[in-house]
């Protein structure tokens, strides 16, 4: 990836996008964490609360935001990881079964390597026994899909994960469409994307980073029905699953994409927007409705000679502008990455549920 230099809108200064492989270990140290209620005045409508949210219900500022609710990923990712430790152990006491999670890496790619031990050590917190399979860089297609078949046989692995991108040499659909679709926790099998699209059908699996932007408007109390969501990006691990799922939710969803004319001029008709882009600081406070709800997905390294590291990550929100005018808002680092972790683990004990018909 090329280096880019974006406006930073937090500082005014320029920020210039640092490539992912220049980055180590990303550990996520936001502290930042608005209370719930302090920060809500004079809102004339409710998002409601289809589910009883954990943390509290986000309300529509019509005009008199002066700041948005922060969307505590982290914490709200800390829930669940402690609700599927328990549903682990109740399970294990109950019929002796712990899901296991199996991960496929091929190659050196530092990133890759750092989310899967990432993955590895959630896992061990939780309680899922964790298989990793570490392919050379060189290896052959059919040596990846040897370890998959070997997996999808193997009756305490519930769950296979390739680690992507796989080497440019291999095809990415051959490897992923081996995976089992009992054993997708990725949803990424096109029989699960088919029937996330389908009425009336039910995907085994639903895509890890996408489900995790749902269970946060869920657990906000943010109601989707009937809303105007916008979906920025289309790409088949996050734009275009998170559009289907916000469909399902009844809510009405356009998709902005590189080639959408005016963006700003649809974003700003949204109730909800997720960005899943990959540009920092694109979404502009202008871009945004009023009392609007924003999740975003970005993770953009951008050049900081004042960090340690030499950088920092910004999302494709610019989250300054964002939180004078949204009801609510996700912070990046702490909003949508720690759910992704979060979603896979509860994805294996979903299908490790299933196998054993444990409820
Ligand atoms: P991707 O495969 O590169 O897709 C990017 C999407 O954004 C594409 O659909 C592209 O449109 C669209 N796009 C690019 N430039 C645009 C522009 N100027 N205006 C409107 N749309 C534009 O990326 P991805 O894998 O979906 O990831 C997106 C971001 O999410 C990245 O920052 C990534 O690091 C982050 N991410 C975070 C997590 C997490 O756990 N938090 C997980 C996955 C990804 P076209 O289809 O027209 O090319």
């Amino acid at each position: 990836m090329a280096s880019m230099i974006f406006s930073d809108c937090s500082s005014s200064t320029t920020a210039r996008l640092l490539p992912f492989d220049r980055m180590r270990t990303c550990v996520f140290r936001y502290r930042q964490s608005v209370s719930l209620h302090s920060c809500v005045k004079n809102f004339s409508l409710s998002f409601g609360t289809q589910r009883k949210p954990l943390s509290s219900t986000v309300t529509v500022a019509m005009a008199t935001v002066t700041h948005a609710n922060v969307i505590d990923g982290k914490s709200i990712a800390k829930q669940i990881r402690d609700e599927v430790t328990i549903e682990i152990s109740r399970m294990k006491d109950a019929i002796n079964v712990v899901p296991g999670l199996a991960v496929i890496l091929v190659g050196d790619r530092k990133d890759s390597a750092t989310y899967v031990r990432n993955k590895k050590k959630a896992c061990e917190a939780v309680g899922i026994n964790s298989y990793e399979v570490h392919l050379p860089e060189d290896s052959t297609e059919s040596e990846v899909l040897k370890s998959i078949l070997n997996f999808n046989d193997d009756p305490s692995v519930h769950g296979i994960l390739v680690q992507l991108p796989l080497p440019s040499h291999m095809n990415e659909e051959n490897v992923l469409n081996a995976v089992s679709i009992e054993k997708d926790v990725d949803g990424f099998h096109p029989l699960n994307i088919g029937r996330l699209a389908m009425r009336g059908r039910e995907p085994l699996f639903v895509p890890c980073t996408p489900k995790g932007c749902i269970e946060l408007l869920h657990r906000y109390g943010v109601e989707i029905k009937g809303k105007r969501a916008v979906v920025i990006g289309r790409s088949n691990i996050v734009g275009m699953p998170a559009a289907l799922l916000l469909q399902r939710e009844d809510a009405t969803v356009s998709i902005v994409h590189s080639r959408t004319k005016n963006p700003d001029k649809i974003t700003r008709q949204a109730d909800i927007i997720i960005s899943a882009v990959g540009q920092p600081n694109m979404v502009r406070g202008s871009w945004i409705k009023p009392g609007a709800v924003i999740i975003d997905v970005g993770i953009n390294p951008v050049e900081d000679t004042k960090s340690p590291r030499g950088y920092r990550l910004v999302g494709d929100v610019c989250y300054e502008e964002a939180c004078k005018i949204a009801a609510a808002v996700t912070p990046v680092p702490g909003g949508v990455g720690p759910m992704t972790i979060a979603m896979l683990l509860s994805n294996t004990l979903i299908s490790a549920k299933r196998v054993h018909n444990f409820k």
